[in-house]
C-alpha cells in the first residue's frame, strides 16, 4: 500500500458483526468472559480497546512499524518511553526541543536519577563526545521546536547503533507523511497525535512506534502497568483525522512555503526560520531525509522587540493566537512565553530562541488570505 492509501485503509476493516465501514467507537470498559479466562482477545479497556487496536495498526503502517502503542497524550508516551530507564542511567537529547519535553526530563526524571545532558545534534560528534557506559538512550527532534533545525536520523543512528544506544525520534512536526525514523535507523518513534496526525484541534493524544519484538513488550507492560490510555472516543477521531493526512499535508507545505517566503521579503521580518530555504543552515538534509518541508515557520522581527511580537500577535485574525500546531486551522503563538517558558532565558536564547520570535502553524485556508492578515498586523509596527 502507498501512504495515501494506508491512511485510509491500514488497520481498519468493516465491523464483522454489522459490516459498518467505520470503526465503532467502543465505548465499553470491560468484556465478557465466557469462562474465566475465556474471552476474545478482550478483557479491560485500558489493556486492550478495538477502537484503539485499529488506530494503533494504522500508526505503525504510516511509520513502517510493526507495533503502534497510544496514549493519553504525547507526554504520556514521553513518559512511557523514559520509564524504560533506571537509575544511573543518562540520557543525550537535543538542546531545542518541546518545551513539555525538557520539563518532563529535567523536573521529574531527574528526581527519579536519571541524567539528560543537553547538546546540539547538528554535529553528530557532540553527541558522541557525551556518551559514557551509562548514556542509554538518544532524545532527537527534527524539525525542532520552535527554531526548526534539522538533525540527521540516519548520522545520530550510525552514532546510536555504535554504541548500544537507542535512538527516540519524537516525529510530531514531521509526520509520517514527510519522514520516517525507523527507516533511517531508529528504534523508537513518538508523536504528538494530538497535532497533525488528528489535525483537527479536538483531541490529546500520544503514540510510540516501534520494530522491536522486546521493546514493544516492555513497552506496552508500562502502558497498561501505568495506564496513560486514551478512550476509544478520541482513537475514532484520530482514525477519521488521518484519512486526509496526506492531503492535509501537501496542503500545509504549500502554503508554508508561500508564507515563508512573503515573510522573508517583508521589510520589517527580520529571520525567517524554515528548512525550505535553500540557505537554511540544513537544507541538504532536509531535502534528503523528508519527503517536503512542511507547514511550521519561526520568525523574529527587526529591534527584537517583545511589544512588537505580542502587537503582531494581538492582531493576527486567521492566525489565531494559541498553543499547539498541526491542525486545519492557522495558529500563531510565542514560544518564549508560551510554549518554550519553561526553559531558562539563557538556554532559550543560546540557540536564537529571541523576544521577538513569532511561531507559526501554518494551516490550510486559502494562502492569499493568510498572506494578506500578516500583512495587515506587521503593518501595525511600521
Ligand atoms: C505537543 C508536543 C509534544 C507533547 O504532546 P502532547 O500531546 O501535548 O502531550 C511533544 N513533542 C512535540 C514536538 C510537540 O509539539
Amino acid at each position: 500500500m502507498k501512504f495515501g492509501t494506508k491512511t485510509i485503509h491500514a488497520g481498519v476493516e468493516p465491523d464483522p458483526s454489522t459490516g459498518a465501514i467505520m470503526t465503532p467507537i467502543f465505548q465499553t470498559s470491560t468484556y465478557v468472559q465466557r469462562s474465566p479466562g475465556d474471552h476474545q482477545g478482550y478483557e479491560y479497556s485500558r489493556t486492550h480497546n478495538p477502537t484503539r487496536t485499529a488506530l494503533q495498526n494504522n500508526l505503525a503502517a504510516l511509520e513502517n512499524g510493526k507495533y503502534g502503542l497510544c496514549f493519553s497524550s504525547g507526554l504520556g508516551a514521553i513518559d512511557a518511553i523514559i520509564k524504560l530507564l533506571n537509575p544511573g542511567d543518562e540520557v543525550i537529547s537535543t538542546n531545542d526541543l518541546y518545551g513539555g519535553s525538557y520539563r518532563i526530563f529535567t523536573k521529574v526524571f531527574q528526581r527519579y536519577g536519571i541524567k539528560f545532558h543537553f547538546v546540539s545534534m547538528e554535529d553528530p560528534a557532540s553527541i558522541e563526545a557525551s556518551i559514557n557506559e551509562n548514556t542509554k538512550l538518544i532524545w532527537a527532534e527534527t524539525p525542532t521546536n520552535p527554531m526548526m533545525n534539522i538533525v540527521d536520523i540516519s548520522k545520530i543512528a550510525a552514532v546510536a547503533k555504535k554504541h548500544g544506544v537507542l535512538l527516540a525520534v519524537d516525529n510530531t512536526f514531521a509526520t509520517p507523511f514527510l519522514q520516517n525514523p525507523l527507516d533511517l535507523g531508529a528504534d523508537i518513534v513518538m508523536h504528538s497525535v494530538t497535532k497533525y496526525l488528528a489535525g483537527h484541534s479536538d483531541v490529546v493524544m500520544g503514540a510510540i512506534i516501534v520494530n522491536d519484538d522486546d521493546l514493544a513488550e516492555r513497552l506496552a507492560f508500562i502502558q497498561n502497568a501505568c495506564g496513560a490510555t486514551p478512550g476509544p472516543q478520541d482513537c475514532f477521531l484520530v482514525l477519521r483525522g488521518i484519512k486526509t493526512l496526506h492531503i492535509r499535508m501537501e496542503r500545509h507545505c504549500q502554503n508554508g512555503k508561500t508564507i515563508a517566503a512573503f515573510l522573508r521579503t517583508h521589510p520589517m521580518v527580520d529571520k525567517v526560520y524554515w528548512p525550505g530555504f535553500e540557505d537554511h543552515p540544513n537544507h541538504q538534509v532536509a531535502k534528503t531525509q523528508m519527503r517536503d518541508f512542511g507547514g511550521m515557520i519561526s520568525f523574529t522581527i527587526k529591534g527584537n522587540r517583545i511589544e512588537d511580537a505580542n502587537k503582531v500577535l494581538e492582531n493576527l485574525h486567521y492566525f489565531a493566537l494559541a498553543e499547539s500546531l498541526g491542525g486545519v486551522e492557522s495558529l500563531c503563538g510565542h514560544p518564549a512565553t508560551m510554549t518554550h517558558a519553561s526553559i531558562p532565558k539563557e538556554e532559550r536564547e543560546k540557540v536564537g530562541l529571541v523576544d521577538s520570535l513569532i511561531r507559526l502553524s501554518v494551516g490550510i485556508e486559502d494562502a492569499d488570505d493568510l498572506k494578506e492578515d500578516l500583512k495587515q498586523a506587521l503593518a501595525k509596527i511600521g
